[in-house]
């Protein structure tokens, strides 16, 4: 017996794109709760997308039910929850673990000598740190606030294991409020699942790199670390993420195009080790064969003719 239920969480970027990958991750967070009596929460991160998409709200609600995932409460929106993130900001600023940053990316790239990891972005070269945060005040130009980034923290990963990850090398101090005046991801992200109590963040490892930027804002706000479980990436056959190339593998084509979503989550479960071999079955029937330690831990190559084997339109 656990001593404190757990609580895992969709979290869709209402981008419209909603794909396989997105819905294997969502499977798995839900399986990780319903197994063990917990709950899972539902919140749409469109705060820091510039490509939210009208509607696209209510499509990603619809193919959670579409997949048989169902979850507890009300939709969390973080649009709706300005004020808890101003809050943590200003704790921050008090503590002088932000400054005011005016840097442009081409400032940034140009002020920048080493290589940088693809998707990363050039190491931020320190070049507004000296500011206080009161500086702020003085400044005419638009400017976000970035995190002083003092150490990374090594964490576990409850399915990746060990992480090390070296912040210095892999941007630096980051941003938590964009100069366009909005929260960025790592500052929302953080304020919400200590908010709505989440115990178990499930995720792509495509975000692993976030994760130690989230620690150390969860130290500095006083919050609860959460586990955090990085399930690696669905790829089309050529090893590269999914994409328009791999045909339309968003779930709404799919849906639209007559799949049944149990044939999909047969797929999916068949990828995680759950099934022998490719059937259907729903989320429910799944509860009692769900393991997290038996997903392969390369990504799910998903193939042309395992789709046309599904029912793909
Ligand atoms: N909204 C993010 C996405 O759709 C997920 C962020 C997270 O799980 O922390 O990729
Ligand atoms: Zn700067």
């Amino acid at each position: 017996m656990t001593a404190n239920p757990i609580r895992t969480r969709f979290a869709p970027s209402p981008t419209g794109a909603q794909h396989v990958g997105n819905a294997r991750t969502y499977l798995v967070s839900w399986l990780l709760a319903r197994s063990r009596g917990g709950e899972i929460r539902l919140r749409i991160e469109d705060i820091d997308s510039p490509r939210i998409k009208p509607g696209a709200m209510e499509q990603a609600l619809a193919d959670l039910r579409w997949l048989g995932l169902d979850w507890d409460g009300e939709p969390v929106v973080q649009t709706h929850r300005l004020p808890l993130y101003e809050a943590a900001l200003d704790e921050l600023k008090r503590q002088e673990l932000v400054y005011p940053c005016t840097c442009t990316r081409s400032d940034i790239a140009a002020a920048a000598s080493a290589p940088h990891a693809e998707h990363e972005g050039p190491v931020y070269p320190g070049t507004c740190a000296n500011r206080s945060a009161a500086d702020a005040g003085q400044l005419v130009v638009p400017f976000a606030w970035r995190f002083r980034v003092s150490t990374s923290p090594n964490f576990e990963d409850e399915f990746a294991g060990p992480q090390r990850i070296d912040l210095k090398q892999l941007g630096g101090d980051f941003v938590v409020w964009k100069n366009t005046g909005t929260p960025a991801y790592q500052l929302a992200v953080v304020v919400d699942d200590a908010e709505m109590k989440i115990s178990h963040v499930v995720r792509g490892d495509d975000l692993l790199p976030s994760t130690p930027r989230q620690i150390l804002l969860d130290r500095a706000l006083d919050l609860p670390v959460p586990t955090f479980a990085h399930l690696p990436l669905v790829v089309g056959e050529d090893g590269r993420r999914l994409a328009k190339r791999h045909g339309d593998t968003r779930l709404s084509a799919l849906r639209d195009g007559g799949m049944k979503p149990e044939a999909l989550v047969g797929l999916l479960a068949w990828s995680c080790g759950w099934l022998e071999n490719v059937r259907p079955i729903t989320p429910r029937e799944l509860l009692p064969r769900f393991d997290l330690a038996t997903i392969p831990r390369t990504p799910f190559v998903l193939t042309a003719a395992q789709l046309r084997q599904i029912g793909y339109p």
